[in-house]
């Protein structure tokens, strides 16, 4: 995977560029689009693709490929041979599941990039050590899913198979293309609260960008005793300062602020502080 690409915007200048430099508000502004491979003679135009506190990196557009010639053909043509025999089999999350994906997303939360990326160079190296290659089953891709159409005949094939779909974390700031329709683990600072009857959204913060999370009809459908509860969380930071939230929803852009937006489906598909809403709400029933 390219680490730096050109810069290129028609006008004089080309820049190379390595994908750390890039953040999502200017890539949004001034590089979307505008992205080449590095390669002489090969002009594939590359997208960023934005993790969550490990390193960025290019990638070609899905229509795209590198020239014959240049040194990340190869590894793209590879893929691309994979993914097109792929069938993907929707899997619904257990609630198990969900728990500790909020749980690891709260700790990921609470330490700090170096922290994290020293864990993940020993996860990485443990890997190494332990795992033998067992790819062998790439016809199938197993998609985690919160309210998408479920095959249940092939869902139950899958998890009888011990298939676990995975589920990316991704900083409030950290959302891309390849994230949209998808379920992700979103995290962040509470910077806002506002609610209304069958209707709530939480703005949270990381780095300079703003995230909405969104609850709405068929949230309270499903979590009707959540109406009128999250007034709680201002309460509870009035007391506590400034709130870690790490919710597991979908991803999607809003369609009045054209922004990427987060729509939450149950009530145990989030946390303030490692608390669900139900018990946030009862200790901030207990301050009187
Ligand atoms: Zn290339």
């Amino acid at each position: 995977m390219p680490d730096s690409a050109l810069f290129s915007n028609g006008a004089t200048s080309v820049r190379e560029i390595t994908a750390d430099d890039i953040d999502p508000s200017s890539y949004k502004d001034t590089y979307k689009g505008q992205l080449y491979c590095t390669s002489e003679n090969c002009n594939a135009k590359l997208v960023v693709v934005f993790r969550y506190s490990r390193r960025n990196y290019f990638r070609t557009l899905q229509n795209e490929d590198h020239d014959e010639d240049c040194i990340h053909y190869f590894e793209r043509s590879a893929t691309r041979g994979g993914i097109d025999t792929q069938e993907t089999i929707n899997v619904r999350m257990s609630e198990k599941q969900k728990r500790n994906a909020l749980k690891r997303a709260f700790s990921l939360s609470q330490m700090t990039d170096e922290q994290i990326e020293e864990m993940r160079k020993k996860q990485k190296n443990r890997k190494k050590n332990t795992t033998t290659n067992n790819r062998k089953d790439t016809q199938t891709r197993i998609e985690p899913t919160l309210n998408g159409e479920v095959d249940e005949e092939k869902e139950r094939e899958a998890l009888k198979k011990k298939k676990a779909p995975s589920l990316f974390n991704r900083g409030a700031d950290a959302l891309s293309e390849s994230d949209l329709g998808k379920p992700r683990v979103v995290s962040g600072e509470v910077i806002s609260v506002y609610s209304k009857k069958n209707f709530a959204q939480i703005k949270i913060r990381r780095g300079n960008t703003t995230l909405s999370v969104k609850f709405e009809e068929a949230f309270f459908a499903d979590s009707p005793n959540s109406d009128g509860l999250f007034g709680n969380i201002t309460k509870y930071s009035e007391k506590h300062g400034p709130l870690i939230f790490n919710g597991i929803g979908e991803v999607r852009v809003s369609s009045t602020t054209g922004e990427y937006e987060v729509a939450i489906f149950n009530g145990n598909d989030f946390t303030v502080e490692g608390r669900t809403l139900q018990s946030l709400s009862a200790i901030v029933a207990t301050w009187g």
